[in-house]
């Protein structure tokens, strides 16, 4: 099956945020709302599933990246984020519990909890997923409206082949790299770029193995730890025991003798 996926030319983008207000009339995520815990009106909020960040000349666009092996769905403990497999990652509120583990393991950090809401919810990107499943749509609302396509949608595979494509008609206009395409594991939001997204919020220590399959790894020690410490425990447990049994069947010695025994001794002998 096909990967659907996100690319976005930030050398297209004119920073018009039509990408933004489509996202909020489709989905019906509200006005903003200027909380005190938000980075500022203009930030990924509950409310703004999408945004721009500025960078030197650039508008950068930040949304849920859609990860291969996503994170946030192997911290769910009760599965309400899922990988769909038509490439999103989709949320259910319905079994959601509220415990935020999944913006913890995030390593995007791109999830945003409703604090605001007295029934509060995880709110992100969903890429359309809902409303492209239901026949609604044929893509996301944010790559309908932007008015450059600077933002498009498509198989992953073909979107890969049209990054590639532009990179090597203009090299001396782009970075080298199509950021999503190795780091953790791949994702289904792809971009390039003339200015290094590092400066865009992109985390620069992510490496190419997904979060996920690397706490299988730690998780898949932890047996092993356990077991070695514990045996080691046992070890120093078992030698403690076995000196004191045996120095009470050797009786008190010099070394472990109460030395005002021995002054008492001298005093008698003299
Ligand atoms: S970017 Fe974060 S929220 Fe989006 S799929 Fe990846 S881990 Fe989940
Ligand atoms: S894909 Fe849909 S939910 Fe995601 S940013 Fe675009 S419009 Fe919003
Ligand atoms: S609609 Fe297109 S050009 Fe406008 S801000 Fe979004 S990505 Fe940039």
């Amino acid at each position: 099956m096909t990967t659907m996926a996100i690319l976005t030319d930030v050398t297209r983008c004119i920073g018009c945020e039509e990408c933004v207000s489509a996202c909020r009339r489709t989905n019906d995520t509200g006005s903003d709302a200027p909380y005190r815990w938000q980075g500022g009106v203009n930030d990924l909020s509950s409310t703004r599933w999408t945004t721009l960040v500025e960078t030197g000349n650039r508008n950068v666009r930040l949304h849920c990246r859609h990860c291969l092996d996503p994170a946030c769905a192997a911290a769910c403990p009760v599965g309400a984020l899922s990988r769909t497999e038509a490439g999103a990652v989709a949320y259910n509120p319905v079994i959601c519990m509220g415990c935020r583990y999944c913006m913890v393991a995030c390593p995007f950090a791109m999830t945003r909890y409703e604090w605001e809401s007295a029934t509060p919810r995880v709110r992100k990107c969903i890429l359309c997923y809902d409303k492209i499943k239901a026949g609604e749509l044929s893509q996301p609302a944010c790559t309908a409206a932007c008015p450059t396509e600077a933002t498009i949608f498509g198989d992953r595979e073909a979107l890969l082949a049209e990054a590639r494509s532009r990179i090597a008609a203009a090299p001396q206009r782009y970075i080298d790299h199509i950021w999503g395409e190795h780091e953790v594991g791949g994702t289904s939001v792809l971009t390039i770029s003339d200015v290094d997204l590092t400066d865009a919020r992109w985390p620069d220590d992510l490496g190419t193995g997904s979060r996920p399959e690397l706490a299988r790894k730690v998780l898949h020690t932890v047996p092993y730890t356990f077991f070695g410490v514990a045996g080691l425990m046992y070890g120093v447990h078992w030698t403690l025991e076995r000196r004191r049994q045996v120095a009470a069947a050797e009786g008190p010695t010099a070394a472990t003798a109460d030395p005002g025994d021995e002054v008492q001794r001298n005093e008698e002998e003299s």
